[in-house]
């Protein structure tokens, strides 16, 4: 993949934002909660290696991803702290993560079997291999789902100690970002009678993502997950005010490469959906939909100078074009998600125009956008 890096598109990354965000984060949960830096999908965007290593800086306890392939990257960058993955790996892989010390979760007791079986096979050079059994209470997705079979799983780990070690059980909440807190009561009954039959000596037991955290107060958890507020993005979306103000650590801006007038009826972009009623200023900007910044932006407003200039006709593949109040000079610094001159654009304002939440947009974002780390 080519990084544009001649391109004046870029992603910033304000590394104090995350920095202080987990601080606010360790300083919530207090020393008897560890912190654990949900870094997958290249850190929401933002950086796996770059977001650990500030992380590791903040003093976080370890990191959680959802791919064995983004638990070796960490390792391969020098990361050694505890390292679990969320996803489920397939059974064969149990060795690759026993031999870099990587924690993997336990979907089920099928899943169970079939990885002890390989890694009697694959014999890694490290065991035993750490496990997390997941609990599904109410997600839907992966975990157990009956107290019967979690047991089965107990009883198999403890069956087998010098290949196995049940190092976690947890669950994920699907509503704790919300006013209705119903959904949540019934998924943390479930995990309460799951726990009644898991052995003591376990090091942790988590039930906490970013908006557990901020506002369920990490309920009956020794370890937190937190992914989006360590960003500085709200998970709520704007539904629930944060305990402590969250500093967006991305922002999106690019230049003017192209500027022009106008007349009068005259349309712009493909499909002609957009046509000028006066003369107009139309400048181009260098970002499109190849770069994660997907068609339905057109009609968003991106900031020049603290003004709101309107992204007029389709968003191309690689170029989009906005309507500016007056002439500006090409080389024109703008911005589409961030601070410019006074005035701010949220990753939730562009969530809001394209019917999606604020994760998505920095998640999405093309590996041509280079990343730019500051401060
Ligand atoms: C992604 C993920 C998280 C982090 O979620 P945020 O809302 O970004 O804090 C925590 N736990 C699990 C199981 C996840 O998949």
């Amino acid at each position: 993949m080519t990084i544009g890096y001649t391109r004046p598109t870029k992603a910033i990354i304000n590394r104090e934002a995350i920095y202080h965000n987990i601080k606010k984060h360790q300083k919530l949960v207090g020393d008897d909660v560890d912190v654990f830096a949900v870094v997958k999908a290249n850190g929401y965007g933002h950086g796996a290696v770059q977001t650990a290593q500030i992380a590791v800086q903040a003093g976080v306890n370890g990191f959680c991803v959802s791919l064995l392939d983004e638990a070796l990257e960490l390792r391969e960058a020098g990361i050694t702290l505890p390292i679990l993955i969320l996803g489920v790996i397939p059974p064969y892989y149990g060795a690759a993560a026993a031999d870099e010390g990587i924690s993997v979760t336990v979907p089920s007791y099928e899943w169970l079997e079939h990885a002890t079986r390989q890694l009697i096979e694959d014999k890694p050079s490290q065991l035993p291999l750490r496990l997390h059994l997941g609990i599904d209470t109410g997600m839907g997705r992966i975990g157990f789902r009956e107290v019967e079979e979690l047991k089965q799983a107990i009883d198999f780990i403890q069956a087998h100690p010098t290949l196995l070690e049940l190092e976690g059980v947890f669950t994920h909440f699907s509503k704790a970002d919300s006013k209705d807190e119903s959904y949540f009561a019934l998924q943390q009954a479930r995990f309460a009678e799951a726990m009644k039959i898991v052995p003591n000596g376990v090091r942790y037991r988590h039930t906490a993502n970013s908006a557990t955290t901020l506002w369920h107060d990490h309920w009956q958890s020794n370890m937190v997950r937190i992914g989006a507020s360590m960003y500085g993005i709200n998970p709520s979306g704007d539904e629930l005010e944060p305990p402590f103000e969250l500093e967006p650590a991305m922002s999106l801006e690019t230049m003017i490469v192209h500027v022009k007038q106008v007349a009068p009826g005259e349309k712009i972009g493909y499909g002609a959906t957009y046509e000028t009623t006066e003369n107009e200023w139309i400048a181009t900007i260098p970002i499109g939909y190849a770069d994660g910044f997907v068609r339905r932006f057109q009609g968003f407003s991106v900031l020049v100078d603290g003004e709101y200039c309107e992204i007029v006709g389709r968003v191309c593949m690689d170029q989009s074009m906005i309507r500016l109040p007056r002439k500006f000079e090409e080389g024109t610094k703008v911005t589409i998600f961030g601070e410019n001159n006074g005035q701010v654009i949220s990753l939730q304002a562009g969530a809001e125009h394209i019917g999606s939440i604020n994760y998505e947009i920095p998640c999405v974002l093309s590996e041509r956008v280079p990343l730019v780390y500051t401060h």
